[in-house]
């Protein structure tokens, strides 16, 4: 077996002795690493830990323990180990992003292995699902959407063109502000539709559909309410939260046949979660990170940016924090967090000067009372 050993890097370290460090010379290779007249560690049985007296990287094998302080260190034994630990790299504190792309295959050959386990690896699950969805191009965002919206019951839609085209024209006025998005908002084709529905809410399906239902536009005591809500909607789009929960629940392999471009059964399932959840079923981070970016582009568009927390504000008042029909809102942050949040984003912003929207908002109101 020795000779099967082939030497990636060369690098210095310590090896730990008797709880005494001692200077060594380690060859790094591809299946572990040799400390020069010393014992050998193999990287698939290795684990990697962080000193917490020193911070110094710590490879922790059956034989022996070796480390180093150079902050280089981590990255030769990234060169070195390929794959092999990246889980546990990616775990450490202050770790360069680009540890997260190779982090993937790592994390697909776990789930190849033991596919059944990945409950209890959520964080690599999540990271392994997130870098699916970065390589699937964004039209496969738009062919699900349209599925999901093709196939989902909402109600009759309202086709009034001042009611339409206000909330048109709010989403115009945003999407110039959106700032670094994971898809860019020119690239996106929005497609508004509003439906008829008690519902104070809003939603958004893949690649830019987005639904507003009348009792939002009812409820909204000024049209940057309206903004708000429909600027937080636009940036799950653009941040790809619908697909990335969809590849969360269908799982990886239907992500990577999607990948593979076979579409159309894997789409159908897709199709139906994001109908079960109407599009609003998002974890607290994708709300939290939509609320963000709404807010951002609200500011930079010289609209109201805390119209969205007024709004927050609001339906606290008329249902109390979380009122149980509002999907959108039920599995989230309280409204008063939100609002903090929100608050606390504007203070650290520059402000420029308001350009309302010119609408008539008790006209557009109206046009709905009349229905
Ligand atoms: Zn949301």
């Amino acid at each position: 077996m020795q000779d099967e050993f082939q030497t990636f890097s060369t690098t210095t370290g310590f090896l730990v002795e008797g709880g005494q460090r001692r200077d060594v010379v380690l060859h790094l290779g591809e299946s572990g690493l040799q400390v020069e007249g010393g014992p050998r560690i193999l990287w698939r049985k290795a684990q990697v830990k962080r000193d917490d007296a020193d911070q110094a990287l710590l490879i922790i094998g059956k034989s022996a323990t070796v480390g180093s302080t150079d902050p280089g260190f981590l990255r030769e034994i990234e060169g070195a180990a390929g794959n092999e630990l990246d889980q546990q790299l990616a775990r450490l504190d202050g770790l360069p992003t680009s540890w997260r792309g190779s982090q993937f295959l790592g994390c697909i050959a776990f789930f190849g292995l033991i596919g059944w386990g990945f409950m209890s690896m959520p964080g690599c699950y999540r990271d392994a699902v997130d870098q699916t969805v970065d390589s699937l191009p964004y039209s496969i965002d738009v062919s699900l959407g349209e599925q999901a919206e093709a196939t989902m019951e909402v109600g009759d839609t309202i086709e009034d063109e001042v009611v339409v085209g206000a909330i048109e024209e709010m989403v115009e006025r945003l999407s110039d502000h959106f700032q670094n998005t994971d898809v860019a908002a020119e690239d996106v084709e929005w497609q508004i539709r509003v439906v008829k529905s008690d519902q104070v809410n809003a939603f958004a399906l893949p690649g830019g559909f987005i639904t507003v239902f009348t009792g939002l536009i009812e409820d909204a005591e000024s049209p940057d309410m309206v903004a708000g809500v429909i600027g937080h909607e636009m940036a799950h789009v653009l941040q790809r939260h619908g697909i990335r929960r969809v590849a969360n629940e269908i799982g990886l392999f239907a992500g990577l046949r999607l990948i593979l471009g076979d579409t159309g059964g894997v789409l159908g399932l897709a199709g139906e979660v994001m109908k079960q959840a109407a599009g609003n079923n998002y974890s607290q981070q994708n709300e939290s990170e939509a609320d963000a970016l709404g807010t951002k582009a609200m500011l930079r568009s010289g609209l109201d940016p805390e119209a969205l927390a007024d709004f927050f504000l609001l339906l606290k008042n008329k249902y109390g924090d979380v009122p149980s029909g509002l999907a959108w809102l039920s599995t989230h942050p309280g409204h008063d967090t939100r609002v903090e949040a929100i608050r606390s984003i504007i203070e650290g912003m520059e402000q420029p000067a308001p350009e309302p929207l010119d609408l008539d908002w008790a006209e557009v109101q109206s046009r709905l009372e009349k229905r």
